[in-house]
């Protein structure tokens, strides 16, 4: 991609109405354009993004078997009446009349239609297990939306819903899509802090959220420093809490391993039961013929907050350093003399070999998976301005290509995370990224 052809609306000034560093990092490097309190338009850079999280959110749930749908996002209220969540949803749910005066509203959360597009077909125990998962658009009317798309009133989850036969399945896949969350947060550059949502309620609901840590986390995370260290499967069990859940006099983690942080809550994993299938009367036959509701849990990772959540734990006071697995691009060259024809020369045989060859590889919005994607600063602005706009976009790797070192036939290959920076030959460079 050619930066010159880029729609990446990139700002110097700081924007009068962000506070938090993702936030002001996501308006100025021109990845999100706000259209009312709470909701955003997203340009290409963040949707490379969002693409990116989605393939590895993808891959972890494919892995357990989770089958990929898209339910709707205007719902019928019927659902919501039956399960009796209608009117104690109150005003976080944005509700809306059609034509013929029917009542619909738009997707907070889809338990009801998952619950429903399982009865419509599903009506024995062969059926089961089941698992279904959508990456969507939800809306919630939150009162106080703040710090960008991280509590936007429009924003996008991966949401899944399970279906088990029992209360020993129902936990297995409960303990399955944790761990695929562990695997996913990693994957993504992160380290996920699971917070146990209802401590102790062993049988009842199993609930943990799942936690970064940044500063300007909304919840405070109580945890054992050892936790870093614990196998998937001893993280389920290890004590973390948040906010007012942690009691001093209860909690079971030695003082001097006792860390306290800030964090931002990007998942929700929950077990709830019967709750929705017995609410609205979805049953199955057993292998002997007997009604049986299905155990049901329902699992979230906050998609379009995640971005948010990783320039939190990933930025410096010149930008944001994505981690590599997520980058919009995995590398950028800058040509710092565009009118000297020696480094356009070397730019544009580096970016070609890195394209593949293909010179007019131009597209915008799907970034490849399998190949690494260059972003080439082609445009004929001040070498200071080029700099910032790389530091501030993020990209990982830096290739820069100036007027002396070009000479010797060298280019500089930066790290965005580090600074550092190591000399090579242009072919040294195309190996080291092909
Ligand atoms: P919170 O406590 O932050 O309001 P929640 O418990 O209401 O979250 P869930 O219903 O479990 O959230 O939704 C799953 C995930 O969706 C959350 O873990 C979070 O990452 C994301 N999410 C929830 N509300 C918002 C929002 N208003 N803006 C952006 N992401 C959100
Ligand atoms: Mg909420």
């Amino acid at each position: 991609m050619l930066f010159s052809k880029l729609f990446a609306p990139t700002t110097k000034a700081t924007p009068a109405d962000a506070s938090i560093a993702s936030h002001i990092l996501m308006l100025r490097g021109g990845m999100i354009s706000r259209a009312a309190s709470g909701i955003y338009c997203w340009l290409p850079l963040a949707v490379r993004v969002i693409e990116k999280l989605s393939h590895i959110i993808c891959e972890e749930q494919d892995r357990i078997g989770s089958q990929q749908v898209l339910f709707t996002t205007i719902q019928p209220a019927a659902l919501w009446i039956e399960s009796g969540r209608y009117e104690a949803y109150g005003k976080e749910m944005l509700r809306l009349k059609d034509r013929k005066d029917g009542d619909f509203l738009y997707s907070p959360t889809n338990e009801e239609q998952a619950t429903d597009v399982f009865r419509k077909y599903v009506k024995s125990y062969r059926g089961l297990p089941l698992c279904l998962y959508q990456i969507h658009w939800k809306f919630r009317d939150e009162i106080r939306p703040r710090f960008g798309v991280m509590r936007g009133r429009e924003f996008l989850m991966k949401d899944a819903y399970s279906f088990d036969i029992n209360f020993e399945g129902a936990k297995a896949t409960y303990m399955q899509m944790f761990r695929a969350y562990i695997k996913t947060f990693r994957r993504m550059g992160l380290t996920p802090i699971p917070v146990q949502a209802d401590p102790g309620a062993i049988g009842g609901n199993m609930s943990h959220e799942f936690q970064i840590l940044a500063e300007t986390g909304e919840s405070t995370l109580y945890y054992d420093k050892n936790l870093s260290g614990a196998s998937d499967e001893e993280l389920a069990t290890i004590f973390a809490v948040a906010d007012e859940k942690y009691n001093p006099d209860t909690c079971p983690i030695p003082k001097d391993d006792l860390m306290v942080s800030k964090g931002i809550e990007v998942g929700h994993i929950f077990y709830f039961g019967t709750k929705y299938t017995k609410a609205m009367n979805v049953f199955v036959l057993d292998e002997n013929g007997n009604k049986v509701y299905p155990e049901m849990g329902s699992y979230g990772i906050g998609v379009s907050r995640l971005i948010a959540a990783i320039i939190e734990s990933s930025h410096d006071d010149r930008g944001i350093i994505w981690p590599e697995a997520v980058a919009p691009f995995d590398v950028t060259i800058l040509n710092l003399h565009p009118k000297n024809d020696k480094c356009r020369d070397v730019a544009q045989r580096i970016y070609n070999a890195l394209n593949n060859g293909c010179i007019c590889s131009e597209k915008i919005c799907f970034p490849s998976f399998s190949t690494k994607e260059a972003l080439y600063d082609d445009r004929d602005i001040t070498v200071g301005e080029k700099l910032a706009d790389a530091d501030l976009i993020g990209i990982p790797w830096q290739i820069i290509i100036g007027e002396k070192k070009t000479k010797n036939n060298l280019v500089e290959l930066k790290n965005r995370k580090t600074g550092e920076i190591k000399d090579m030959s242009p072919d040294d460079v195309i190996r080291r990224f092909q």
